[in-house]
């Protein structure tokens, strides 16, 4: 099969027992998601195309808008060329989340509102996400997470290097809503952090 995958795309396959997997990946997004070529016992060869993350998650649309066209010529092309003389089945790209490939080891810190001591904010600490797309992967398998919590929720990253002395770590403001990511020190992340929690008892969160 020849086909040339944008430059921001790259693929790893990987042999199924009746068949192969490729897994997509973003340079920023992350996990992209994957087409799956599966041997059925009658003979007939099914491509699937799934997008990666939940489908609550609005960056699983993000996604699905970039892998979508792309699934669907690949998996043409998939076709023709598996296709010589046998029964291929071309599926629609399946919006199901993604069985989560691995947990993520992260440690979580949950912060008190000052006037009422309940939880008003959750910190995911991901110590080895540095890149932008690391991050992503990490908002991806972290989502139950912040989601079942529903506070106001970041995902820190580990520090990439440092300004005026101070260390400077990707910040994702992930709940409720998503926000863009940021590189910035903790006294910056502390400075946002104490902004938002007197909304707990008296404000709207946003
Ligand atoms: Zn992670
Ligand atoms: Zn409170």
């Amino acid at each position: 099969m020849s086909f040339s995958l944008p430059p921001d795309i790259s693929v790893q396959r990987q042999r199924l027992d009746n068949g192969m997997v490729y897994q997509f990946r973003h340079k920023t997004l992350g996990q992209l998601g994957r087409i799956v070529l599966q041997d059925s016992a009658d003979g007939l060869c099914q491509i699937s195309s799934e997008v990666a993350g939940d489908r609550d998650d609005p960056m699983t649309q993000t996604r699905s808008q970039i892998f979508e066209p792309l699934s669907q010529q690949l998996a043409t092309a998939l076709k023709a060329a598996v296709g010589k003389g046998r029964q291929t089945v071309v599926n629609p790209l399946s919006k199901k989340a993604l069985p989560t490939p691995s947990k993520e080891s992260v440690t979580t810190e949950q912060i008190p509102c000052p006037r009422c001591g309940e939880i008003a904010a959750l910190v995911i600490v991901a110590n080895h996400a540095k890149e932008v797309a690391e991050m992503e992967d990490c908002a991806q398998k972290t989502r139950s997470i912040y989601e079942n919590s529903d506070v106001a929720a970041w995902i820190v990253g580990a520090p990439v290097g440092n300004i005026e002395g101070a260390p400077v770590s990707p910040i994702l403001r992930v709940w409720p809503t998503r926000h863009p990511i940021r590189y910035g020190s903790p006294k910056m992340f502390c400075a946002e952090l104490e902004a938002i929690l007197p909304r707990h008892c008296g404000g709207r969160l946003t």
